[in-house]
């Protein structure tokens, strides 16, 4: 089990879809709601959330080490 998985803070998403181009299993963009959903917090390896962490233009994604 993953010892810490990311979370979007939604309101400082700008859709801009990059986390989801970089790490497709875990990050999936919702155009409708206008924001990037964490779809499979364990489905990708951390390297590539950290990649997408890293990516994001907004910095709005962060490591948790709350369960949800
Ligand atoms: S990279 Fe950041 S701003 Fe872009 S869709 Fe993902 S969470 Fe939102």
């Amino acid at each position: 089990m993953a010892e810490r998985i990311p979370v979007i803070v939604e309101e400082e998403c700008i859709a801009c879809g990059a986390c989801e181009e970089i790490c497709p299993e875990v990050f999936k963009l919702n155009e409708s709601l206008g924001f990037a959903m964490v779809i499979n917090p364990e489905g990708g390896d951390e390297a590539c959330v950290q990649e997408a962490i890293d990516n994001c233009p907004t910095q709005c994604i962060h490591w948790s080490d709350e369960m949800e």
